[in-house]
């Protein structure tokens, strides 16, 4: 099957598994897979699974990238972090749709490959730091939307406090370390007033405190 063919398979698993967002379907087929998957697994690029990068990480499963990226709301005024840069993939998505994203990734050596990835396909509206991103990005906050991509035992103080509190939401995934009790929520903020909502089942690769380097 040609990768075209492969690409609107996929399109349509994503329709039927509730991704409804024009949008949204639009940037997913906009962002080649294929340029953010290792190269053992190049034939499963458009295949809706998750794979395995570098650093023991992982590339989203494309359904939960569209469910996730759909719950955030985006325009194209918005100023997003990401959490978790990884493969640079959900970035990519994130960097069609909205102004600005600036992603945060704990494990050095994934960043420079990310980096190509976005110079390669000219996205030039993403700013990548590496850091702990459970602290956030504090120079630049507030951001309109929070995305993260590794699950937190629970919802990290700091980010809810750099998310804008004129409709702020961030979506994350929440739950164990083992990947067997975990779900996406989304969290709206207006003044000081929170309202948080389960959303659906996920299974991520946990969000760690401080950076590789940083032996505590
Ligand atoms: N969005 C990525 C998914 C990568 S998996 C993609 O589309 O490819 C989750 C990533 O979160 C991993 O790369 C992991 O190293 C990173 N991560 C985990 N804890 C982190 C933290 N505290 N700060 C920043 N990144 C973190």
């Amino acid at each position: 099957m040609s990768t075209e063919n492969r690409k609107i398979r996929l399109v349509m698993d994503l329709r039927n598994g509730g991704v409804t967002d024009t949008r949204v379907l639009a940037a997913i087929e906009r962002v080649p897979r294929e340029t953010f998957v290792e190269e053992a697994f190049l034939d499963q690029a458009y295949a809706n699974q998750a794979l395995p990068i570098n650093c023991g990480q992982t590339i989203s499963q494309p359904l939960v990238v569209g469910l996730m990226t759909q719950a955030l709301e985006l325009t194209d005024r918005h100023k997003v972090l990401e959490v978790g840069t990884g493969s640079g993939y959900q970035t990519a998505i994130l960097s069609k749709l909205v102004r600005r994203v600036y992603t945060v990734e704990r494990h050095r050596d994934l960043m420079p490959e990310a980096e190509k990835r976005f110079k390669a396909l000219n996205l030039h509206n993403v700013t990548t730091m590496v850091g702990d991103g459970y602290k956030g990005w504090p120079g630049q906050a507030p951001f309109d939307r929070i995305l993260v991509t590794a699950a937190a035992r629970l919802v990290p103080p700091d980010l809810v406090a750099q998310l804008s509190d004129e409709g702020g939401i961030m979506v994350l995934p929440v739950g164990d370390a083992s990947g067997l009790h975990q779900e996406v929520i989304r969290v709206r903020k207006e003044g000081t007033q929170f309202h948080s909502e389960r959303m659906f089942p996920v299974r991520f690769v946990p969000l760690v405190q401080g950076i590789p380097e940083d032996k505590k």
